[in-house]
């Protein structure tokens, strides 16, 4: 089996891999009938997070199950399931709580720009289809896999509610998504920070009732104009740097909420200045597990469109060149078919 093995920075080899086997009898093996890349796998791929050793990449998937250890009992060989980058039983405490992302036998997934993929834990990690999805809906239940599970997530940390206002921070396939999950959640006005026309166009599309293309303190001045000087309810941040994080933080009105889904590379905050802004925020690697089944039901009901966020789709084995497009910005997010 050949896969995409990122080696060191924009190294990114599709090369000969051992293919995955049942190794926990609470494992499954999947046939992926989908992958993607995804923002996050920009940061080692720039050197910006080191790659130690040479890494399979890739960690949102759908596919078929070829195979399931023998105490796996809720997921069968011929189902279409789902799944997120963290694996969790369902039903230890975390899990109960809707923190399946912290599960206490949480495993990062890795290795899913493949065409096989083993799943630890696939009766609590995995959800399946009501029956074989038409070939057509597979990049909208991709997306749900990590992308859309990562921005509903931001938009409930957020505590977006009906009426109110939300602003997006980031307009990457997260920040889009999360878009949608704010309209999807009612809020009234929705608006995105965006200096990128085609993102513009996409987020609109999502429900985006405003675009600020300022950023920074100008940014922030601008939200403000917007709410009358106020601030916004809620606040995702889909960008996970210094800037991103405090441009949402004084974005969001007092007593509203910041949610944040990227992954922090180099924020820190001030206590001082956190303690006078009066703000909420909740956030961390999303519990997409939570959402999974309510997500798959909207894509499957045509209610929502999320993989209109993959505008360039390749062949397994041109993975390297999904990389270079995501890494010059010239595609948002890239479909791979193995
Ligand atoms: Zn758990």
């Amino acid at each position: 089996m050949k896969g995409a093995v990122l080696y060191g920075p924009r190294d990114i080899r599709f090369e000969e891999r051992d293919a995955p086997r049942i190794i926990a009898p609470t494992d499954a093996i999947l046939r992926l009938s989908a992958t993607c890349i995804c923002g996050s796998d920009l940061w080692p791929y720039r050197g910006i997070s080191p790659v130690a050793e040479p890494s399979p990449m890739g960690h949102e998937y759908c596919g078929i199950v070829e195979e399931v250890g023998k105490a796996v009992t809720s997921i069968r060989p011929g189902q279409f399931v789902i799944g997120s980058f963290a694996t969790s039983d369902n039903t230890c405490p975390h899990c109960r709580y809707g923190y399946q992302s912290s599960c206490v036998h949480r495993e990062f997934m890795s290795g899913a720009q493949a065409p096989v993929l083993r799943v630890p834990h696939a009766d609590g990690t995995l959800v399946a289809t009501p029956e074989l999805p038409p070939a057509e809906m597979i990049p909208n239940l991709l997306a749900v896999s990590d992308v859309l599970g990562t921005g509903w997530f931001a938009a409930v940390a957020a505590n977006v509610q009906p009426g109110k206002t939300a602003v997006v921070v980031g307009d990457g396939a997260v920040g889009l998504l999360g878009v949608l999950a704010a309209r999807q959640l009612g809020a009234q006005r929705v608006i995105a920070m965006s200096r990128h026309p085609a993102r513009q166009q996409l987020a609109r599309e999502f429900g985006a009732t405003d675009i600020v293309t300022e950023r920074g303190d100008e940014g922030v001045a601008r939200i403000k104009e917007l709410t009358k000087g106020v601030g916004a309810d809620a606040v995702l941040e889909c960008v996970g740097t210094q800037e991103s994080m405090m441009q949402a933080i004084h974005a969001t009105r007092p007593g509203g909420s910041v949610g944040y889904v990227g992954v922090p590379h180099g924020v820190e905050l001030r206590g001082e200045e956190l303690f006078y802004t009066h703000v909420r925020l909740h956030g961390g690697p999303a519990p997409v597990r939570r959402f999974l089944p309510d997500l798959i039901g909207l894509v499957w009901s045509g209610k929502i469109n999320p993989g209109k966020v993959f505008d360039l789709t390749l062949p397994l084995d041109q993975v390297a060149e999904g990389y270079r497009a995501m890494d010059e910005r010239r595609a948002i997010k890239t479909l791979l078919r193995p």
